[in-house]
This record gives structure tokens, sequence and C-alpha cells, in this order.
């Protein structure tokens, strides 16, 4: 019965996922609650509950507003698909626990700042306001072995994220500053560090890719939440089997 159940989680991350791109495309504008049904962002048509559906609607309306034909950003059923994986994977992995738990809050965490990051370059104060509450609450049912690591993790997150603020000189905005803050309390101080290090690798790894492929040269400006977020999903899922190899290796 577990494929049913994985098959369950995947269909209610899609219909999630479509949620988190209308929040990370709205928030940043603040027109989330002012209409209650969704619409075209062009011609602004009220959506048919076909047109609502996830993935299936995108690839049935072959990617173009019916109304208008403005061409729908393939972000959404990107981001559709990838919820619907990740929460299909967390309870896969996890099964019914309180990891289960903190990676569905993750996901909705990570999604819309992701979605909004990539549209904006802004990773939305209210996303961060909503949700630190939320893990902090988190660990103190949950907390981490000794319990002040996440305290030690935020702390230490801060401060070097505010050196690399001051340094970069607006090469990093105060919204990553918050969210790697945010990942540092969760995640504790060890996994902090490894999230840092593997955020660096994959913006330098798409940062190069993407100037090879626009050839706009070191000028090319990356939102660099979807890293923060990739790399935090990574140290979620193996990070514990990530730091325990790396450990070994001098043992
Ligand atoms: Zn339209």
């Amino acid at each position: 019965m577990q494929i049913f159940t994985i098959t369950i989680f995947f269909i209610f991350g899609t219909v999630f996922g479509s949620f988190f791109n209308v929040v990370g495309l709205r928030l940043p504008n603040k027109s989330l609650f002012s209409d209650q049904r969704s619409y075209c962002d062009y011609c602004r048509k009220q959506l048919g509950w076909r047109e609502l559906i996830p993935i299936w609607s995108y690839l049935w309306q072959k990617g173009r507003c019916r109304e208008c034909e403005a061409k729908i950003s393939p972000l959404y059923p990107v981001m559709e698909l990838v919820t619907g994986l990740l929460t299909a994977f967390t309870y896969y992995r996890y099964a019914w626990s309180s990891e289960l738990l903190l990676g569905l809050l993750l996901i909705a965490l990570i999604m819309p700042v992701t979605v909004a990051d990539i549209s904006y370059r802004k990773v939305p104060n209210q996303l961060l306001l909503f949700f630190s509450p939320i893990f902090l609450v988190y660990r103190i049912f949950y907390p981490l072995t000794p319990w002040w690591d996440a305290a030690l993790g935020a702390g230490v997150a801060l401060f070097l994220l505010l050196v690399i603020f001051f340094l970069s000189r607006g090469g990093m905005g105060m919204g990553d500053v918050k969210y790697y803050t945010l990942f540092g309390f969760i995640f504790g101080l060890e996994h902090f560090f490894l999230l840092f290090l593997l955020s660096t690798i994959y913006g330098v790894i798409i940062g190069i890719i993407k100037m090879r492929v626009k050839g706009t040269g070191r000028k090319t400006k990356l939102a660099f939440a979807p890293f923060i977020g990739l790399a935090a999903l990574t140290v979620f899922y193996f990070g514990s089997a990530m730091i325990q190899w790396y450990k070994q290796l001098f043992n």
C-alpha cells in the first residue's frame, strides 16, 4: 500500500506546488488576497477548474493562456512537478515521523521563496516572518542535540552572512542573510556550514553555465535564494550521511 500513499503525497504536492507558485508570484506585489480566484497574469481572465489542474493544465493548454494566448511561464509546471516529487520523496524517506513534518515545512518555505526570487529577485519578508515562529515551535518540540545548537547555528549564520553582506556591497541581499539565518536555526551549526558550502558550489556551477550560455560575462546577476533552498534540501535529506562520510576520511 506504500505506493498508494506515495502517489497521494505526490498529487497533494503538485496541488500545493500550484499554491506556492501563486504565493511566490503575488506576495512581492501584495495582491495575494485581493482576488479569491486564480487568473491569467496577462489578461486577468479567471481560470476554470480545468486550467487549475497542476502540470496537466499547462500541457493541455500547450503552455499558453486560452484567452489571450500569452505564454505561461514554464516555471509553473516545473515548480508543481518538483513540489510533488519532493513531497512524495519526503514521505518515502521518512514515513510518518517528525522528519516528515519538518520536510513538508521546508518545502512550504523553500518553494514560494524560490519562485519569488526567480521572478522578482526578492526573498519576501512575509514568508520569513510567517515561517520563523513555526520552525521555532517545531524545534521546541523536536530539539537538536544539544538543544542550543539551533541558537548557535542561527548566531553564526547571521554573523557570517552579515560580514559577507557588507563585504559584497550589494552583491548579496538582506533577504538572503535572513534566509540563511533561519536555516542556521533549523539545522544547527555543523549542518549550516555544509548548507553554506553547497549553496556556494551550486551558485558557482550554475553561474558559470549561465555565463557560457548567455555570454554575458562576469556581470551576470543571479537570484541566489534558489541555491540556498536547494542546499537546504540537500542537507535535510543527505546532510548527516555526508558529514559522517567526511569525518570518516580523517579516521
Ligand atoms: Zn490570458
